[in-house]
């Protein structure tokens, strides 16, 4: 039985969003073309089909594995013989459809995009009620290792709740102690990382951030100086709390500072680009589903 408080066609018609985005994403990624455009044109797309982004489109290059998004005065255009990840996030009444795939540029890298995607379908195989995390882990795992690559291990896919992206579990990429197991009527976004043998299989941040998200639970509204106050009703307002960029945020030169101040002040969190920690290559593949009592229904 479905738990009764998803709204299931909510959550579906976010994910035939996100899929249509996701294959417009393959269209649209090319060698030399601008990342501004491409996370703008995708993020219009989201809102052009009804739905809003759930979080900033990630793109990230190479060696770079997660949290990049186009800053507003981005230069950045797809490298040749790259390999490129577009991670895309559909919100629907706050059902949330997270989706990512990998489009390389070289055919070197083809081996490792078609590793992760096979180790998600693995995945997808085994998805039932009462399965252990750490059973997805470890097919995951082996079906990269089995590919000659290696899984990024402190990259996780998660569980999500309503307006809230990374809910409860983490769904890990190798085999791991945690007991936790999938629960029917559960949504989950299952999401393999995999790296070449000479990686770290491990991600590490950099310096720079180019997400955010509010951190609600160390505001405390009564402390807030009247311009505090009005930024984060603002970002609240805007972006439902959930992850954001400061290039939707118009004439954010005039809050520049005070964004910065309550980054630093912990009020607003802040998102490290994450980085292959030797500087390798990073494939990335995910889905988001929906656990039913016999298996699973793919949302993506
Ligand atoms: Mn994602
Ligand atoms: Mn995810």
């Amino acid at each position: 039985m479905v738990d009764e408080s998803i709204d299931v066609d909510s959550l579906m018609e976010a994910g035939r969003i996100a899929r249509r985005v996701r294959e417009k994403a393959i269209n649209i990624v090319r060698e030399g073309v601008s990342i501004l455009d491409i996370c703008n044109i995708l993020e219009e797309s989201i809102r052009d089909l009804g739905g809003k982004p759930a979080f900033p489109c990630n793109i990230c290059i190479n060696e770079i594995a997660a949290h990049y998004t186009a800053s507003i005065e981005e230069q950045t255009i797809i490298p040749s013989r790259s390999i490129v990840k577009i991670d895309i996030g559909v919100s629907v009444n706050g059902y949330i459809a997270d989706t990512a795939i990998t489009i390389s540029f070289d055919s070197s890298h083809e081996l490792m995009v078609e590793a992760v995607y096979k180790a998600l379908m693995e995945a997808l195989k085994i998805v039932r009620p009462g399965v252990p995390v750490s059973v997805i882990g470890a097919t995951i795992q082996k079906t990269i290792r089995d590919m000659g690559f290696k899984p990024i291990r402190n990259l996780t896919g998660h569980e999500i709740a309503r307006y809230n992206l990374h809910a409860g579990l983490s769904i890990p990429n190798v085999q791991t102690i945690q007991t936790d197991k999938l629960k029917t009527g559960h949504i989950y976004a299952i999401e393999p990382f995999a790296t070449t043998i000479d990686g770290a299989g491990e991600v590490v941040p950099l310096r720079t951030a180019t997400i955010y998200r509010l951190s609600i639970e160390k505001i405390d509204r009564s402390k807030l100086k009247k311009e505090e106050l009005e930024l984060v009703d603002m970002i609240s307002r805007n972006f439902d709390n959930l992850p954001y960029t400061t290039r939707w945020i118009q004439e954010f030169d005039k809050v520049k500072n005070l964004h910065e101040k309550m980054v630093r002040k912990g009020r607003i969190h802040s998102y490290p680009v994450l980085v292959e920690k030797n500087r390798k290559p990073v494939s990335q593949a995910e889905h988001t589903i929906l656990v039913t009592e016999d298996g699973c229904k793919i949302v993506t």
